[in-house]
């Protein structure tokens, strides 16, 4: 769903590298496209004659998820919805009333910082299906496009017959870009415990995880890269554990304007890209869905509420600030206990 229409970005498009760091020779690598990123699946002590049905059912899944939550496919439900202009509650599969469930949740928990209702405000930046801007966007226009956003606005109700989706602002246009790569990453994961496979690592784009031991019997190493568009060189690693991981950057999904970096991720409050020193954010959860969410909260916060909230939150985060010309990183102690040491 995060359709990157920034050349740079197209083969950058994770801070996070979801390659086990010692491929041996027994792993299975699954590869293939899905919501203008990248999938890619490894896994241990599979046979080879499953290769083909594997890659099939993993390609089918995600095409069904970028088919339900992409803001870049008129047809898909989340488009319907978007389209929408009335109030009556709009009928949603169980899969897309837990994503906006979930991604409320985390959106009051970041005091509205993490908001999946800032669409007209990403559409009005240049990062939605719509062009990039020509000219900044004027203080007129930002106010228009916030005027149409706001989590208060939107309502899951879920009843024994079925979910639901409401909104009570006619021009609410929900983008689900930030949660949709973390949604499809467990879901993936959710189809290779179906399929009887225990040791996996999964990801969608920016969104990790990872279950098990690599065909070595060592745990799967993630690591974080650093946070330059140039290099690809390792800042961190970690054993996820079963646990979900995602990074929200704001050095690779950029695009200049007038002279400025413009950056995808957009603070709600102000209705303008974030400009402050963090420059990228990494959370483990319980899920990757989480870890989306909870990442672009962060980032809109900047340093420093963001490690008050993930000190308050008991959240595992790995925080990079650009200090002049110098990274400084810092983590939570939750986020200590999964780092890899060799
Ligand atoms: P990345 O992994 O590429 O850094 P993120 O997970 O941070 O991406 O999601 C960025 C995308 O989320 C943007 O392209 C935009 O569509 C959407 N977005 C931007 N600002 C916000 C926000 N404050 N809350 C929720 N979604 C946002
Ligand atoms: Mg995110």
């Amino acid at each position: 769903m995060r359709y990157r229409n920034i050349p740079l970005l197209i083969t950058a498009a994770c801070a996070l590298s979801a390659c086990d760091l010692s491929p041996v020779p027994q792993a299975m690598v699954l590869e293939g496209k899905t919501m203008g990123t990248v999938w890619r699946v490894t896994l241990a002590g599979v046979d080879a004659t499953r290769r083909y049905a594997l890659q099939q059912a993993i390609q089918q899944q995600l095409d069904a998820d970028d088919g339900t939550l992409s803001t870049w496919k008129p047809d898909s439900m989340l488009s319907q919805f978007n389209r929408y202009q009335g109030e009556a509650p709009q009928p949603i599969s169980a899969d897309m009333a837990d994503i906006v469930t979930a991604a409320l949740h985390i959106g009051a928990q970041t005091g509205g910082a993490m908001d999946i209702t800032v669409g007209p405000l990403v559409n009005l930046w240049g990062f939605g299906p719509t062009k990039q801007p020509a000219q900044t966007p004027t203080v007129a226009q930002i106010a228009a496009a916030k005027a149409q956003t706001g989590l208060q606005h939107l309502r899951v109700i879920e009843t024994a017959q079925g979910q639901w989706l409401q909104k009570d602002l006619p021009g609410l246009y929900v983008d689900l870009s930030t949660m949709g790569e973390g949604y499809a990453t467990d879901h993936l994961a959710r189809l290779m415990e179906r399929e009887g496979i225990n040791n996996y690592l999964v990801s969608v784009g920016g969104a990790v995880l990872s279950r098990g031991q690599n065909a070595q019997g060592n745990p799967w190493r993630v690591a974080i890269q650093k946070p330059t568009d140039r290099e690809n060189a390792v800042q961190a690693r970690v054993d996820l554990q079963g646990h979900g991981i995602s990074t929200s950057g704001s050095y690779r999904n950029y695009y200049e304007l007038d002279g400025k970096r413009i950056s995808h991720v957009i603070d709600p409050v102000t209705g303008r890209p974030i400009e402050h020193k963090l420059v990228s954010a990494t959370v483990i959860a319980t899920t990757a869905l989480e870890a989306d969410g909870w990442d672009t909260g962060l980032m809109v916060l900047g340093s420093d509420k963001a490690k008050a909230l993930a000190l308050k939150q008991h959240l595992a985060v790995y925080l990079i600030s650009k200090e002049g010309d110098r990274f400084i990183s810092w983590m939570s102690p939750q986020f200590a206990a999964f780092l890899l040491f060799d």
